[in-house]
């Protein structure tokens, strides 16, 4: 631990204009992770526009999502609206007879005509239950960021899930799947049973919750869904979060401690992945120790990976930036992160712009939208989305999370040399 960590380090509140993706980006990954979803947005033409170019090449593979467009002429008859929508619906599930919960995703257009999502999955759930359940929540782009759709998603479905008094331990977030089964691997030899996921890979997984369920986050960004699970009686385990060997370590740790592993047996079972993390993040670190990072508030795992970093790849963070801070979740994160950088909630992107413009980072972290214009001025970044979309946590991914770091670097150092030759 450092002698002073973050944790109750003033943060910079910042209140102003801000760059980010809304959270309709989050169907990319959970549609892929939920093999019997279809996630159906009530937007735009925008709207479906954005998930066809953010999906990339998925677009030619049997869809799992798509677009209920809102046409001009809707925005003026709601009652039309909501009758189309449910027709879409009905259409949708008499042709597609492998969805068995179907999310209706609200967007911008349809919060701007207050369309009433959650009466219509109400009435469309009754419809046609038990085979599919329909469910709803907003992955509008109004004052939020792409990973809050996750969120959303996942806190829509905690109200729903069936009540157990079983004792057991629910991972949560959405993580590739062969990512997952490491960590169950990893949990099962630690003698730890009874583990669900959520979100599960199918409606018929068995879970459960209740309050004799403890709760492990994998992803920092679920502050909706920590809230709904308290709600329904189950603990959250705190935990730095797992990127990296010492955040997998110490998460795995609190988990272990919870259900009264042994030291001894603990050691037996992380030793070796813990020595080829380590060996894996030493390679990328020669080219990231000394180097100065700077994270702009995109993702949300800003805290955690500025922990990696600094602690496992001797960086040093001149600016700590995330869209909302919440400390029961990232606190861990906060104490283990040595006292320096300045920690800043929210955006006010020109004011940021000269902060980062003066400080001349070796390595900016930061959207899509801002990253051309930083790279122009020459300043190395990397899109913060990309760390969303690729498999970085728990020890074998170590490596490769700090690979992704070091690439911008090695890359820019690369092209200095072909100049100069
Ligand atoms: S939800 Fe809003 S921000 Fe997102 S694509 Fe649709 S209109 Fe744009």
């Amino acid at each position: 631990m450092p002698e002073t960590g973050c944790r109750d380090t003033p943060i910079l509140k910042q209140r102003g204009q801000h760059e980010v993706f809304c959270g309709l980006t989050g169907i990319i990954w959970l549609h892929r992770k939920m093999q019997d979803a279809f996630f159906l947005v009530v937007g735009s033409r925008t709207c479906a526009h954005l998930l066809q170019s953010a999906a990339g090449v998925m677009i030619f593979a049997e869809p799992r999502f798509g677009t209920a467009i809102l046409e001009e002429t809707d925005l003026a008859g709601l009652k039309d609206a909501q009758d189309e929508l449910e027709r879409v619906v009905t259409d949708l599930l008499a042709r597609r007879s492998d969805i068995r919960q179907l999310f209706l995703v609200g967007s911008c257009p349809s919060e701007v005509i207050k369309l009433d999502l959650g009466r219509a999955a109400e009435k469309l759930s009754a419809r046609h239950a038990p085979k599919v359940r329909v469910l709803n929540y907003s992955g509008s782009g109004i004052e939020t960021t792409f990973t809050e759709g996750e969120d959303a998603c996942l806190a829509a479905m905690v109200p729903v899930l069936p009540n157990t008094d079983q004792r057991q331990l629910m991972l949560v977030g959405a993580l590739p799947d062969v990512v997952e089964d490491q960590a169950l691997d990893l949990l099962a030899k630690l003698g730890i049973e009874n583990v669900s996921v959520l979100p599960a890979r199918t409606l018929d997984s068995g879970i459960a919750v209740g309050p004799n369920t403890v709760f492990a986050l994998t992803q920092p960004f679920l502050g909706g869904t920590h809230a709904a699970l308290e709600r329904r009686g189950a603990r959250h385990i705190p935990a730095p979060f797992p990127f990296g060997e010492e955040g997998t370590t110490a998460w795995l740790w609190a988990v272990a401690r919870e259900f009264g592993v042994e030291q001894a047996c603990f050691d037996a079972v992380t030793d070796a992945p813990r020595a080829r993390a380590r060996h894996a993040v030493a390679k990328a670190a020669s080219t990231l120790s000394g180097k100065s990072i700077f994270f702009f508030p995109d993702s949300q795992l800003e805290i955690p990976l500025a922990r990696f970093l600094t602690r496992e790849c001797g960086m040093h963070a001149i600016e700590v930036s995330a869209p909302f801070i919440h400390k029961g979740i990232v606190g861990p994160d906060l104490d283990l992160l040595a006292e320096g950088p300045t920690i800043a909630e929210g955006q006010d992107v020109d004011l940021q712009l000269e902060r980062c413009r003066a400080s001349r980072p070796d390595l900016t972290v930061c959207g899509l939208g801002l990253a051309n214009p930083l790279e122009a001025e020459g300043l190395a970044t990397k899109w913060a989305i990309e760390l969303v979309f690729s498999p970085v946590h728990f020890y074998e991914q170590a490596g490769d999370l700090a690979g992704l770091f070091s690439r911008p670097l090695r890359r820019r150092d690369m092209l200095k040399l072909e100049a100069a030759e």
